[in-house]
This record gives C-alpha cells, sequence and structure tokens, in this order.
C-alpha cells in the first residue's frame, strides 16, 4: 500500500538511476545495504525510490497545490513549485507522507507528526470504518493534511489499502469526521520482466520495468539465497512475475506484489515463490514449498555474546551445578529482543527467578522464552500475535540474575533443547498448504506459458 501526492514519477525514478551509476548493483557496489545507504546519502533518491511503487493517484482531489517549501520529509517538495502561488497567501494546510515503520501503530505515527491524541482517536475511528489500523505493515503509506496553525489541526487522513482502493477521512466543520472509500474500477494484470543481469541486477530489473521499490524489496529477498558478490555474473539472467493494476483507460493504477522471480546463475536457476497461507499470513518459498526464513533466528538480539552455553554448570547465583536450561546471552540493558519465529504469546509476566519474563507457543509444539528482561513492548501481553523478528521487550537483570544478559530457553515437545541447535530446519510447506501452493504454480506456470511474446495478460482479480 503505497501513496504519494500526485505526478506519475516512475520514468523519473528509472531516469535518476541511470544517473547515478554509483547505485548500481555492481561487484564494487554489492548489496541492498549499500543501494539504501546510497539512496539515503541522496534524499531526493530516497524520496523518490521510496515513493516509487506508487499507484497514479491523487492525494485529495480538492486539496490545494502544495507549496514546494511547506512539505519538508514528503515527495511533495520534489514536485516543481506551484507558479500561480502568491507568495503573500494565507498559509497553506500541509500534506505529509507518513511511512509505517516495525512496530508503528498508527497512532504513534500521528502523535510523533505532532497530532492531538484525541484527534487522532477521532480521525482513526472514523477510519476504521472502512481499514483496520492493525492491517498495517512496515513501508505502507499514510497521508495526511495538517492546518497551517501554530499548534497544526489533523484535516485528513488518507490510506489506500490496495492499488485502486482509497480509504479517507475528513475534519467536518462541526468536528466530526466523516469515513469515505473510493474503489478505482481496475484490472488486474499479470506482468513478466526478463533480462540479463549486465552491469548490476538492480539496474537490470528496473530496465525491465521492474518498479524501483519491488526491484529493492526482491533484491532483499533473494539475498536469502544468493551471495551476489560471488554468485552472479554477467550474462545471469532474471524472470520476475509481478501484478499491475490498470483503470479502465488501460491507466496504470499501480504494482501489487512480486508473485515469484527466478534467477539464472551461471545455468543454476533458483525460484522464489511467494504464497498466502490459509490463515493469511504471507512467506516466501523456494519453489519446493520451503520457506526462506528461517524457522527460529539464532541470536534473538543482536551485537550479543553468549556468555553460558546449553548444559550442566555450575548456577554463579545459586552456586550448585545444575542443568543450564537455556543459553545466555550478554547484552547492555535496554538492548531490544526480538521474536525468535511467528507465535502467541503465552505469558508476559514477572516470573520468580526468572524475573520479567515473555514466553511464546510456537508451530509445531515449541515455545521460546525470554528472560530477565527490563521491559515489555508496549502491547505485549498473553494472547498477541507475534511475527518473527518483532521486537517483544529489552534485556535487563531481574530475577536471579548477576548482570545483564538475555536468558533464552527453547522448549520443544515439553523438553528443553538447546537453542543453538534449532534454528537450522527451514519450514516447510505440507498437507493441503503444499498442495495449494502447487496447484498456484500450475496455474501460473500455464499463464506464463501462453504470454507468448507479451509481457503482460490480464487476470480474474482475487
Ligand atoms: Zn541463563
Amino acid at each position: 500500500m503505497r501513496l504519494r501526492p500526485a505526478i506519475a514519477i516512475v520514468t523519473p525514478v528509472i531516469a535518476l538511476f541511470t544517473l547515478y551509476p554509483a547505485i548500481r548493483f555492481s561487484p564494487d557496489t554489492p548489496s541492498p545495504a549499500d543501494i539504501a545507504e546510497a539512496a539515503a546519502a541522496k534524499p531526493e533518491v530516497a524520496a523518490i525510490a521510496d515513493a516509487a511503487p506508487a499507484v497514479s493517484l491523487t492525494l485529495a482531489p480538492e486539496a490545494p497545490p502544495e507549496p514546494a517549501a511547506t512539505a519538508p520529509e514528503t515527495v511533495a517538495e520534489l514536485l516543481p513549485a506551484q507558479p500561480e502561488a502568491a507568495p503573500e497567501a494565507e498559509p497553506e494546510p500541509q500534506t505529509r507522507v507518513l511511512t509505517v515503520d516495525r512496530g508503528d501503530t498508527l497512532m504513534r505515527l500521528l502523535s510523533s507528526a505532532g497530532v492531538d491524541a484525541a484527534d487522532a482517536h477521532a480521525a482513526i475511528a472514523s477510519l476504521s470504518e472502512h481499514f483496520r489500523p492493525a492491517a498495517l505493515r512496515p513501508g505502507d503509506e499514510i497521508a495526511i493534511r495538517l492546518s497551517a496553525d501554530e499548534t497544526p489541526l489533523l484535516l485528513e487522513l488518507e490510506v489506500e489499502p490496495e492499488p485502486g482502493r482509497t480509504v479517507r477521512v475528513h475534519r467536518q466543520p462541526d468536528g466530526n469526521w466523516l469515513a469515505d472509500q473510493t474503489i478505482a474500477p481496475r484490472t488486474r494484470f499479470l506482468v513478466r520482466a526478463e533480462g540479463l543481469v549486465d552491469g548490476g541486477l538492480f539496474p537490470a530489473m528496473t530496465r525491465a520495468g521492474v518498479p524501483a521499490g519491488m526491484a529493492l524489496s526482491l533484491i532483499r529477498i533473494l539475498g536469502h539465497q544468493v551471495d551476489f558478490q560471488r554468485d552472479l555474473q554477467p550474462g545471469d539472467g532474471f524472470a520476475i512475475l509481478f501484478d499491475r493494476f490498470r483503470d479502465s483507460d488501460g491507466d496504470v493504477l499501480g504494482h501489487g506484489q512480486v508473485i515469484s522471480a527466478s534467477l539464472t546463475l551461471s545455468g543454476r536457476t533458483l525460484e522464489v515463490w511467494r504464497h498466502k497461507s490459509r490463515s493469511g499470513t504471507t512467506d516466501w518459498y523456494d519453489h519446493e514449498g520451503r520457506s526462506l526464513r528461517r524457522s527460529f533466528l539464532r541470536t534473538p538480539l543482536d551485537g550479543a555474546r553468549i556468555s553460558s552455553g546449553f548444559g550442566r554448570r555450575s548456577h554463579p547465583v545459586l552456586g550448585f551445578n545444575r542443568m543450564h536450561q537455556g543459553i545466555d546471552f550478554a547484552a547492555p540493558t535496554g538492548t531490544p529482543i526480538y521474536a525468535a519465529a511467528d507465535g502467541t504469546i503465552v505469558s508476559a509476566k514477572r516470573d520468580g527467578g526468572y524475573g520479567l519474563m515473555v514466553r511464546i507457543r510456537h508451530a509445531g509444539g515449541v515455545e521460546t522464552r525470554y528472560a530477565h528482561m527490563s521491559r515489555f513492548s508496549r502491547g505485549i501481553a498473553a494472547n498477541r500475535r507475534v511475527r518473527q523478528g518483532d521486537v517483544i521487550g529489552a534485556v535487563g537483570s531481574t530475577g536471579l540474575s548477576t548482570g545483564p544478559h538475555l536468558h533464552y530457553e527453547v522448549v520443544a515437545a515439553g523438553r528443553h533443547v538447546n537453542p543453538s541447535s534449532h534454528v537450522q530446519q527451514p519450514a516447510r510447506l505440507a498437507g493441503a498448504e503444499l498442495n495449494a501452493f502447487r496447484a498456484r504454480q500450475r496455474t501460473l506456470n500455464r499463464v506464463v506459458a501462453g504470454l507468448g511474446t507479451r509481457q503482460e495478460i490480464a487476470m480474474a482479480s482475487d
């Protein structure tokens, strides 16, 4: 879900990336992180790249033109100044595009933008008639319009849950909020973009018609499987399938998701497929249906060292020999702790010698436990669902602990197991889920075979 105020910028995006050879995906500047950094170093590129997969949707038809200077941090500042704007005009309301970050809530985003809490609550309540704010995901964008007052008043809020569907709430003169939803009639097309890697994967993808933001996230996904510096050779090829939405005039409304991608590396072909499970979660798999993400993070925090391994040892506080049921990671108080895998919180509470502890139940009868925490993240409570990598709290030294560290346990089928030997096996689709995955692969392969020399084909919406 991406939106931006006005103006088609797909062409400039490609042009800009061609203009900046330093951002090219070549052996000299190889990683997606480098691209992101390089882009960040050039704010105009970053802003454009961020907005690249956007749809051609105007923010609010009746919104007044934005003087470029009043819209910092948004793509609006890239737009040419309105020549007809009177220099001494009343300050105009300003539009800002807020990007959802990991762990963000709509409420938090709005308050960080300076919106009054009661206003934010009222707007969100109104929005919820058409859109569930909890459905926001990192990278999603929200456009807001604020009055030019010293204490800016929220006037309007807009989200685009999918290309062509826009939900907008706006403040009425009486202070009440009104929500409306616009659905543009649209047709879904399956697009095939193919090319040879020549001077870098990223420019090759964008030349083949893959939106820049989509190319970047795809490179990130493929990075699970490919060491680009070592594996990628000139002449290697790629093919990407993705959704494109067009309105009834055939104009592009926007792009959906990547469906699959394949890379041919010196004759070896590697495929990745996006699959939405019947429970509604979307993930990436190889063509056999094995998850590209490790089932469990090797370490549920960054930059920590193992200060005590799994097994029998003398307990540092109790002083006698006993089994160490987990792994200790030494890290400063406050270091964020991540959920090691998708799951549901069993409990987040003080638990004797464990101090503040979070327990998460995962698929396959596995439970992970995180002890001695200094605090829990907001919203971390029993029955709450978490995804791998969500921050659940921070390192501390609560309970029976000699210093700040994370005591991490993995319990499988009721028995403590060594967490470091529990990370490797990738989750694999099975049963009905695998059948659905394979059926969709067959359907798409048939459609692609029928494309012939065409690049895209109309599909039934799904
Ligand atoms: Zn321990």
